[in-house]
């Protein structure tokens, strides 16, 4: 079953520390071009365990179908 709650990042306030990506249990998270981290919402199982460990606490769980529906727009 796809995950009903994904991690999404504000972008502008991760400071890259890179702590997401390693706790994050598909590898769905990765530092773009060592900028900001990204989750893939297509790896991402909503499991929490990025929220939980930014020290910035810069990522917030959203409902995915609501991220569906933008593309769609
Ligand atoms: S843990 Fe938070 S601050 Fe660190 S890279 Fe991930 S989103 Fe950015
Ligand atoms: S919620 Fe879990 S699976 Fe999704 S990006 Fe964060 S650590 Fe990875």
């Amino acid at each position: 079953m796809a995950a009903k709650y994904i991690a999404s990042v504000n972008p502008k306030e991760c400071v890259s520390c890179g702590t997401c990506v390693k706790v994050c249990p598909s590898g769905a998270m990765s530092v773009y071009k060592g900028v900001f981290a990204i989750a893939d919402k297509n790896r991402c199982i909503g499991c929490k365990k990025c929220a939980k460990s930014c020290p910035a606490s810069v990522i917030s769980m959203i409902i995915k179908e609501k991220t569906d529906e933008k593309e769609l727009l």
